[in-house]
């Protein structure tokens, strides 16, 4: 994957955030700084999410093009 991970913690500011080893959006995530818990989408920042959310629709394209015939994908 080509992500470039960035986030922040909404609550504290913290940014030493190190990237998980699978980014995905209902990754649970916690703050060091103050103990804030959420989803990755809280503390993820924009470019990351984004970044993320391609990969995803990327993968999940393969799939249904292998399972369905779908096409024009992509
Ligand atoms: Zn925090």
């Amino acid at each position: 994957m080509n992500v470039t991970f960035s986030a922040r913690c909404p609550k504290c500011n913290n940014r030493s955030f190190d990237a998980p080893e699978q980014l995905d959006v209902a990754l649970e995530f916690a703050c060091q700084a103050c103990g804030h818990r959420g989803k990755l989408v809280e503390f993820a920042d924009l470019a990351t999410l984004d970044a993320i959310v391609e990969d995803i629709k990327k993968r999940a394209a393969r799939t249904l093009r292998g399972t369905n015939g779908a096409k024009a994908i992509g």
